[in-house]
């Protein structure tokens, strides 16, 4: 069975009048409007590892995330839409199950609680050995999706990206996306890293970069508001205005930090004024239920 989004991928302008600076133009690829339930990045990602398992038969993905994990989300409903079974080792342990758990459960992934410790073996091969014997040898996907399946799939979101634009931005956790886009086009890409000290993720996928086509790229720390996962009520006050403005919902996690970043850059004038941006929203909404009451859209 092949799996299609409910939507579209559509660009957007985004309104410049009340920045500083301005660039040629500033438009939004919004992937978070493809699927209610698997938006944004996660479905792209996603996409190649459900075809594997597919063709190979197999019945039953695992994957790894901690309470809040878009991509667990992703992954069990994805499983769900394609009649698959899925398994979920969440990081830690949980006397009551946070939104997203409880979304997991609700598309029948079974959840298995790994202590801290233990989760941090999930790459090791012999761990991961174990687990599959565990739950019948599922079809294992890392992480944050991200391997090979994962940046190849990531690619296609540059199909719907035109070729004027000399400039790109995404969010970067994994940095899985950002490959994909980097090795699919031309334009210069910078990932926003929503973490303290995520610039190092650079390094980290330049195994996968195909250098080759000299793609630029590089990938910024400054906006991480105190962390992963963290906000503040400038942070907050901001995606509401950023809504009223654009009618477009940004989540805390990732987009909200990324979208300041991109008006900080370009208030410094780290964007040349015939700069034509493309930033992506990679989707992420189910991340904003714990500040939902303070937003004004949902
Ligand atoms: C998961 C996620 C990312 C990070 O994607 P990577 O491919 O791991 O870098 C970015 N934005 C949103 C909204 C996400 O959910």
């Amino acid at each position: 069975m092949d799996i299609i989004p409910e939507q579209q991928p559509f660009l957007q302008e985004i309104d410049q009048s009340l920045f500083t600076r301005k660039v040629a133009r500033l438009s939004m690829l919004r992937l978070d409007v493809i699927h209610k339930h698997v938006s944004g990045n996660k479905w792209y990602k996603l996409k190649e590892n459900i075809r594997l398992c597919q063709q190979k038969e197999i019945i039953k993905l695992l994957t790894f995330g901690g309470g809040y994990s878009n991509h667990l989300a992703a992954t069990a409903a994805m499983a769900n839409i394609s009649g698959l079974q899925s398994v979920g080792v969440v990081r830690g342990r949980y006397d009551t199950l946070t939104p997203t758990l409880r979304f997991c459960i609700d598309n029948g992934m079974q959840l298995h609680f790994v202590s801290f410790e233990e989760y941090k073996q999930k790459d090791n091969p012999t761990y991961i050995h174990e687990l599959a014997s565990q739950f019948n040898y599922p079809f294992i996907i890392p992480e944050g999706g991200a391997n090979e399946e994962g940046r190849v799939g990531a690619e296609e979101i540059a199909c719907y990206i035109p070729d004027d634009f000399t400039h790109i931005t995404v969010s970067v956790g994994t940095g899985t996306t950002m490959v994909g886009i980097v090795n699919a086009t031309q334009s210069i890409v910078t990932g926003f890293a929503p973490m303290k000290g995520g610039a190092y993720i650079e390094g980290e996928v330049k195994q996968y970069i195909e250098t080759a086509k000299h793609q630029s790229y590089t990938v910024k720390d400054l906006w991480h508001f105190g962390g992963f996962g963290k906000s503040t009520n400038d942070l907050i006050t901001f995606m509401n205005e950023f809504y009223m403005q654009n009618n477009i919902p940004l989540d805390m996690v990732y987009t909200a930090k990324m979208m300041w970043g991109v008006k900080d850059c370009i208030h410094k004038g780290e964007y040349p004024t015939n700069a034509k941006i493309l930033c992506i929203h990679t989707g992420g909404l189910q991340g904003n239920s714990s500040i939902a009451e303070k937003l004004i859209y949902k």
